[in-house]
């Protein structure tokens, strides 16, 4: 490590020297094209020929003189992570033997990748290929460096030959026009008119485990599906609470050391670092930023973790569930709008009981999430996921919002009597110490259960999961609060008395969606029943959840303010199903795999021990009623695993048969998951009683406490 970093890091200096900031454009392009492209990052717009050029003639010197050799087009396609295609600068020059590095505006601004090898859900077959990248100028441009040497990667979107998004960043990028226009729109008949930009805030926490190399490289599940398939419980979890922010050890140390640097390089704010609640489990956590560039520092963020983690002899398991029994990862996703003024339109202030546009916006955040609450649900769907949602240590597949003591009181003195005049207090917290000052306690303790919980002066979407991109959650909060506020403002627009239809849609907004408004645990039994009489949604599994995408309501939002057209939806919805079962198609192979071809074979060897000590033990006049009876064991075990074996790869063959794509998923999840499961019983049984020394991959005890 120490070649690749300095023993002291001055972050100020290195922080994001890989990237092509506003600050090294405006050094490096003249007045006007500076200003052209300043004007386009503000409000819109496209860049002439003449000043692509001017810009991409400076990018590439700026890149070449830091050691680039190549660019790409970065995207994010729909299989959630990121596409690189990697072009070298060269162009032979006229003199003899020599070449000239080149980068066009052209290249700068669109590129063709081959559309037809990315999922399109329909939208694209094979034979029609073509599919385009186009700059997103909001994201800046920067410099990856990884084996292949340095790539200046240009941030863009992905769409179709006939213009339809293929990718996560396309819509939400529509989504973050659309409510910037509505916010304004609002703000502006309550007399603010003065705000010339709304832009949706994300700060996104990432949970990760780390697990040693050769461990890894050992298990077949972990190399091709990213979580294990098998494991009896290893004798310690995360019962004693012994893990959660202890102290970090040493390689895991220099790990996140090596990764912030990296990460500070590419200019992403890396902030909080610390354990997690299981054994080799972690999370990193940067300060929030414009929703666009998070999501794609986001993804910087997924990668890095991986590439840095392989010099420490480490992988990197971004699943939602790499273990069963243990705490799964999630990916928490705060959300804020922020005006170009530098206010926080989520922030309550001191007195939100008076804070008329405040609870406004709450309201009509509450009517969004509740009138949108399966589409929400299915943002976060993806098949690692349904392993993790409703398992009691993650919020459950039910959204609901937690508002917190004091904002609930001041929506039921709304209810109740139409105005608010009264606010709960935090005060203070007598620490008992003299030598410790006390504390100013928080309006509102925090709930650590609720899938989406309003925090202070942004709202926590909970449900995400850590492998996934953050895009579609964004894009979906950004749509569904643009159309509460759309409504909202068409009513003003009309009303004859402003302050009074304020008050109005208020109160109607929190009476009317009151339901999904939950305080209390949301990891327990009792809440799961309490929803249902609520008649709340509880999306289960990916598959149950994809089909919010084309409901009337769904298409009828998305197309009104034209963030996905009719078409994307549905072959977005059918992506979802073929990609549920391919991924559990994976695992089943996998899982077939390490049974039939490791398992049962190693079960098999350990039985003919067994059997020899028996015959043995019989031939000098032993008793031999304990071997005899854990032979027994043995072998009914595997005979119930070799059994559930058979009947999984019977199953198999009849799932790739089905060619709907919607009936194949729901088979896969009804018929291939409980076939996995009936192998997974008896060998887990197995491992917990055959010799160790003969089970023939590592166990979750060196999997978690050899990290
Ligand atoms: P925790 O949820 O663990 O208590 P924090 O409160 O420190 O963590 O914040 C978690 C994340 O929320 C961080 O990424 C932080 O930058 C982000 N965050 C803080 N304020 C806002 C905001 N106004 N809008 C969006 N994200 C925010
Ligand atoms: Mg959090």
């Amino acid at each position: 490590m120490e070649e690749r970093m300095e023993n002291t890091i001055n972050v100020e200096e290195i922080f994001a020297q890989n990237v092509f900031t506003m600050a090294k454009m405006q050094q490096r392009l003249s007045k006007k094209v500076f200003s052209a492209v300043q004007n386009i990052y503000d409000n819109g717009g496209k860049l002439t020929k003449e000043e692509a050029d001017e810009v991409a003639h400076a990018m590439k010197n700026w890149a070449v003189e830091n050691g680039a050799t190549h660019y790409t087009h970065w995207f994010q396609p729909l299989n959630g992570t990121t596409a690189e295609k990697h072009d070298s600068f060269l162009l032979p020059s006229e003199e003899e033997g020599k070449t000239v590095m080149t980068f066009s505006g052209r290249d700068l601004l669109q590129s063709e990748p081959d559309a037809s090898s990315f999922p399109s859900g329909g939208i694209r077959s094979t034979f029609e290929a073509r599919g385009y990248t186009a700059w997103d100028i909001t994201s800046p441009a920067f410099l990856k460096e990884s084996g292949a040497g340095k790539i200046l990667c240009i941030p863009t979107a992905f769409y179709s030959y006939t213009g339809e998004a293929l990718d996560k960043k396309a819509p939400l990028l529509r989504s973050m026009e659309v409510i910037d226009e509505q916010t304004r729109r609002l703000l502006s008949l309550l007399g603010k008119k003065d705000i010339k930009k709304v832009t949706p805030q994300a700060g996104v926490e990432q949970e990760y485990f780390l697990v040693d190399s050769e461990n890894y490289l050992r298990r077949s599940d972990l190399k091709f599906c990213g979580h294990t398939l098998f494991g009896a419980p290893a004798p310690k979890g995360q019962a004693m609470d012994d893990h959660y922010f202890g102290a970090i050890r040493e390689r895991v140390g220099r790990f996140m050391r090596e990764l912030n640097y990296e990460l500070w390089k590419l200019g992403v704010p890396a902030k909080t670092q610390h354990n997690e609640a299981a054994p080799g489990q972690h999370e990193l956590a940067p300060i929030y930023e414009n929703a666009n560039i998070a999501l794609d520092h986001n993804q910087l963020v997924m990668e890095t973790m991986k590439r840095v983690a392989e010099n420490h002899d480490l992988r990197c398991l971004l699943h939602e569930k790499p273990y069963e029994g243990v705490n799964g990862s999630g990916k928490h996703n705060n959300w804020s709008l922020s005006t170009n003024t530098g206010e926080n339109l989520l922030d309550p202030g001191k007195s939100p009981e008076k804070n008329i546009e405040f609870l406004l916006i709450l309201s009509c955040v509450l009517k969004a999430v509740d009138t949108h609450a399966d589409l929400l649900r299915q943002s976060t769907a993806d098949p690692g996921n349904d392993l993790r949602l409703g398992g009691y240590e993650a919020p459950p597949a039910i959204l609901s919002v937690f508002l917190g003591t004091q904002l609930e009181d001041v929506m039921r003195q709304l209810i109740e009597t139409g105005t608010a005049n009264r606010h709960l207090e935090g005060g203070v917290l007598r620490t008992g110490v003299s030598a410790l000052l006390d504390i100013d306690r928080d309006t509102t303790d925090r709930n650590r259960t609720s899938p989406f919980a309003f925090t202070g002066n942004k709202f926590e979407f909970r449900m995400v999961g850590s492998s996934d991109s953050i895009g579609e959650p964004m894009t979906v909060i950004n749509a569904i609060v643009a159309e509460a506020f759309s409504d909202a403002a068409d009513r003003l627009e009309k009303a004859k008395d402003i302050e009074i239809e304020v008050h109005d849609i208020i109160k109607e907004n929190f009476t009317k969606h009151q339901r999904i408004v939950f305080n209390g645990n949301g990891y327990s039994r009792e809440w799961v029943e309490e929803a249902h009489r609520r008649g709340l949604p509880e999306l289960k599994t990916m598959a149950q959840a994809a089909g919010a995408l084309t409901k009337p309501e769904s298409i009828a939002m998305y197309e009104k303010f034209g963030i996905y057209s009719k078409e994307e939806l549905v072959s977005r919805e059918e992506i979802l199903y073929d990609t549920y079962s391919k991924s559990v198609h994976v695992d089943a192979k996998t899982m077939i795999d390490m049974a039939g071809r490791q398992i049962i074979p190693a079960c098999m060897q350990y039985e003919k021990e067994l059997a020899k000590t028996v015959l043995a033990l019989r031939e000098v006049g032993e008793v031999v009623n304990t071997e005899a009876a854990r032979l027994k064991e043995v072998a009914g075990h595997i005979e119930d695993a070799q059994s559930a074996l058979n009947r999984l790869v019977q199953d198999c063959e009849k799932g790739e048969n089905i060619t709907n794509s919607r009936e194949r998923a729901f088979f896969y999840q009804d018929v291939i998951k409980p076939d996995m499961q009936a192998v997974r019983t008896p060998c887990d049984e197995l491992e917990k009683l055959v010799d160790k020394r003969m089970w023939p991959f590592p166990t979750y005890e060196e999997l978690m406490f050899e990290v």
